[in-house]
């Protein structure tokens, strides 16, 4: 497979489960949601598997652990960009609450 497929792939199977969020009927949603997001939830667990912080709350990927050597006590100063995403995405916190979950 090429990268351009593979990419490309992902991205169109994301953008048809959005369409079909915003411009499909109930039951088009639900069956959706049953679907697909048990899949959504495994993809965001994989990609979080790799920037599990240690016991400093350091990410292995995101930290700058090639400087640790000159301040070894330091603690991070910035968060894991991947739980920072998933954070901002999964609770949405400048819109509107979400009924379903509140
Ligand atoms: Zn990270």
């Amino acid at each position: 497979m090429f990268l351009n497929e593979l990419y490309g792939s992902v991205r169109q199977r994301l953008d048809d489960m959005a369409r079909i969020v915003s411009t499909g009927d109930d039951r088009a949603v639900i069956a959706l949601a049953r679907s697909e997001v048990p899949h959504l939830i495994e993809a965001v667990r994989t990609l979080m598997a790799g920037h599990e912080p240690n016991e400093l709350g350091e990410c292995p990927a995101c930290s700058r652990v090639l400087q640790r050597w000159r301040k070894p006590w330091r603690r991070p100063t910035s968060p894991c960009k991947v739980y920072l995403s998933a954070r901002r995405s999964l609770f949405d916190e400048d819109h509107e609450p979400r009924h379903a979950l509140r």
